[in-house]
């Protein structure tokens, strides 16, 4: 498989012209792709090292608003420059836009160049290094569902987000025929994003019409977020380029299954499976358990990070495999914590309560850090839900609201001690603004039902 490239190797395709363009890249609280796009001649010359951009960048909200409260960056501190630090690592090409390469970034301190801690590359690199230092890898997978629909968003947006077509006409969960008629967007992303060196397995309809599925090969925690944010971006781009638009909105609409990115995970050492022990009826260690036993049980404290907008908590209903409590179950759908791989290599645990909204850099930092805490405190796993979890009374539910996660992230002593009190501050403020945000709006359906009625 192609894979990213080395520095020399850039040098040498910038050389023989075939990469003329740059992207450098960092990862903002969004979870989106922000930076330049450099000469390659530039950055092969100067800019590799570094460049520099507003600080603004990790403390916007997704329309780019600068809202108060953040410690970081304001209008009274002059909003100044943070530094972009390439991972060279990181180096790729982005075959789906001419003569183009790609490199993702750290975000430093202009004056100190300390990595600016609630930057989502760092948030997930402190956690990794915890685990690590306990003598584990995290390999992970995210899953990735969206929508695709008829029109462009160019045209969509014109029309106000109204008569919003999805690309097929009926559920296309499995389905070769219709998805063969969606291949103009989802066979180029996959060749695509395979040759920018990303282990694509496949893609799949899923449970609605014009719904997918995106899956990419588990890896290590830090490889499968930069997958995940290069692969939602490529998404969107390359059904921009078919005259299509693609959606990572949790819940569109209300009548309409929601989109989640579950996430699968499992501990190594070298290339042994940690989750393994087949003298374990279901094949579970005693690590696996402890780890299981944080993630199930801090479930509520990261579930911002899981859930970060007001939409987010739409998706969460009875019946529609979107899960509603924290409980664990073997292979079933109804739980918001699944065992998967059950008696080999692979076994491992899929937390299906994200939306296709969620950071993966600070959905995988909080997870890690409640298995984390999970395995100091040996914590007891109780035993598997059966059966229609829905029903189960006794099961501790999510937080059903934005306003409730927030309340949970705030107050979480074990995230603040994991993450630093500066990063729990910084994310708990944009939460509280997205919740700020919606209380100000007047919504259509308030419109409808009060406006002659009330
Ligand atoms: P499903 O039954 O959900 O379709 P898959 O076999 O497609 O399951 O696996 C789902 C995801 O789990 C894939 O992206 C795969 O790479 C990932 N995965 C497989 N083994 C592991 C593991 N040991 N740790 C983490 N993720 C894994």
């Amino acid at each position: 498989m192609p894979g990213t490239l080395s520095f020399d190797d850039l040098k040498s395709r910038v050389s023989d012209g075939s990469i003329d363009t740059v992207l450098v890249c960092l990862v903002d609280m969004q979870g989106r792709l922000m930076g330049k796009r450099f000469h390659a001649a530039n950055f092969i010359e100067i800019s590799y090292d570094e460049t520099h951009c507003c600080n603004y960048l990790l403390a916007t909200d997704l329309e780019m608003a600068t809202p108060d409260g953040y410690a970081s960056t304001s209008w009274q501190s002059g909003y100044g420059d943070y530094v972009m630090k390439p991972d060279r690592e990181t180096i790729r090409p982005v075959p789906w836009l001419e003569g183009t390469a790609m490199v993702l970034c750290d975000v430093l301190d202009h004056h100190t160049h300390d990595p600016v801690p609630h930057a989502p590359r760092a948030v997930l690199k402190k956690q990794i290094a915890r685990l690590e230092a306990l003598g584990f890898t995290a390999m992970m997978a995210t899953e990735l569902e969206f929508f695709l629909f008829e029109r462009s968003f160019d045209a969509l947006r014109k029309d106000g987000y109204r008569n919003l077509d999805p690309i097929s006409g009926y559920n296309e969960d499995y389905h070769i025929l219709q998805t063969t008629k969606e291949e103009v967007v989802m066979r180029p992303l996959r060749n695509h994003l395979y040759a920018a060196g990303l282990p694509v397995e496949n893609t799949k309809g899923e449970a609605e019409a014009g719904q997918e599925e995106l899956n990419i090969r588990y890896a290590p925690a830090l490889d499968c977020a930069d997958h995940h944010t290069i692969a939602k971006h490529a998404v969107k781009e390359i059904a921009w380029q078919a005259g299509h638009a693609a959606t990572f909105l949790p819940k569109w609409s209300a009548d309409r299954v929601g989109s989640s990115s579950h996430v699968h995970q499992s501990l190594w050492k070298d290339k042994i499976a940690l989750f393994q022990d087949s003298e374990d009826p279901l094949g579970m260690s005693d690590l696996m358990k402890h780890y299981m036993a944080g993630l199930i049980a801090y479930a509520p404290e990261y579930m911002v990070f899981l859930a970060p907008y007001v939409n987010s908590y739409k998706r969460f209903a009875k019946g529609t495999f979107a899960p509603t409590k924290t409980v664990w179950s073997v292979d079933n759908r109804t739980a918001g914590f699944r065992l998967c791989g059950v008696g080999t290599k692979g076994v491992r645990v899929e937390c299906r309560i994200g939306g296709s909204d969620l950071n993966p850099y600070l959905a995988q930092a909080g997870m890690l850090a409640a298995g984390i805490k999970g395995i100091e405190d040996k914590m007891e796993l109780a035993p598997a839900t059966k059966g229609d979890v829905y029903e189960d009374a006794d099961a501790q539910e999510i937080p059903r609201t934005l306003r409730a996660a927030t309340e949970t992230l705030q107050g979480s002593a074990m995230l603040r001690a994991a993450m630093g009190d500066d990063v729990i501050d910084h994310y708990t403020r944009a939460a509280e603004w997205e919740q700020e945000e919606y209380d100000r709006a007047v919504t259509d359906w308030e419109i409808a039902r009060g406006f002659e009625r009330a």
